[in-house]
């Protein structure tokens, strides 16, 4: 649970530069003053700078890294309490898929968070409610889903997230709490704007990749073994590969993912419930 343990659990965060990013500041200042003191060494000073944003941008490209802020990777430990997954599903809601998704959840009395793209919210408000009536969470995957969306800057971020969170609340009456990054893909600008919406980032222990592969074992291999206390685990509804007979994927895996977290003496838990 490393890099958990500073994050706050009330209600309210304010925002604070990682650690990541003091030093690039420091970078930043070290590479002026040593212009000014010596200006012909302006390309080791550039190179330095030029480094700096290369390491910046790696850590964004890093769904599960902490070096930008913030981020559940895992459940947070909670002292003497343990047994926990989470179940997260992505990029719905879809009126084809998610009902039957809701179905399977239903038949082994599962809780899960949904992760719901505000455009299709939008289109799916009554399905959108449905899904909060079932028991389960609604949280932020953005507005549109931007394929651009960590090439952002802060304004366009704080547009895309704040306008789901306003479609959302809409549709559901109640405010997501969580937000997570189209592909997890991210940059510096997003931990402010996630501060001042009062939402934490969270990306996943394991992730299927559903949407590329309609292998149904092979999705399976990779969100169960191991399965592990903690895990946060990531399947998709929307953008579902379909395997035999056109099935979307999720479909074939979900059951046996929820059979083998009953198995192991697990409950799966929404992000909400572990805050
Ligand atoms: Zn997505």
């Amino acid at each position: 649970m490393s890099g958990q343990d500073a994050w706050p659990r009330g209600p309210s965060r304010r925002w604070s530069p990682s650690p990541l990013l003091y030093a690039s500041a420091a970078v930043h200042v070290g590479a002026a003053a040593a212009l000014l003191a010596r200006p012909h060494a302006w390309p080791w000073a550039l190179s330095a700078v030029v480094a700096n944003h290369a390491g910046l941008a790696a850590a964004g490209l890093w769904p599960r890294s902490q070096l930008l802020g913030p981020n559940w990777i895992r459940l947070p430990a909670h002292d003497g309490e343990s047994g926990a997954v989470a179940i997260t599903i992505d990029d719905g809601p879809d009126p084809d898929v998610t009902p039957q998704v809701l179905s399977q959840l239903a038949e082994r009395r599962a809780r899960a968070t949904f992760f719901c793209v505000g455009e299709r919210v939008e289109c799916h408000a009554d399905l959108t409610r449905e899904i909060v009536s079932r028991g389960h969470d609604i949280e932020n995957h953005s507005q549109r889903h931007r394929h651009n969306f960590s090439l952002l800057g802060p304004g366009g971020m704080s547009t895309e997230i704040s306008r789901a969170q306003d479609s959302i609340l809409r549709a559901t009456g109640s405010r997501p709490r969580f937000f997570r990054a189209p592909a997890g893909l991210r940059n510096p600008f997003l931990d402010p704007v996630l501060a001042r919406l009062q939402l934490r980032l969270a990306s996943w222990t394991r992730r299927g990749f559903d949407t590329v592969d309609a292998n149904a074992d092979a999705v399976y291999r990779r969100l169960a073994n191991p399965l592990q206390d903690g895990d946060i685990l990531l399947l998709h509804d929307g953008n579902a590969a379909r395997g035999r007979g056109g099935k979307p994927v999720i479909l074939e895996v979900l059951p046996r993912l929820l059979d083998a977290v009953a198995s192991k003496q697990l409950r799966p838990v929404t992000l909400r419930s572990a805050l």
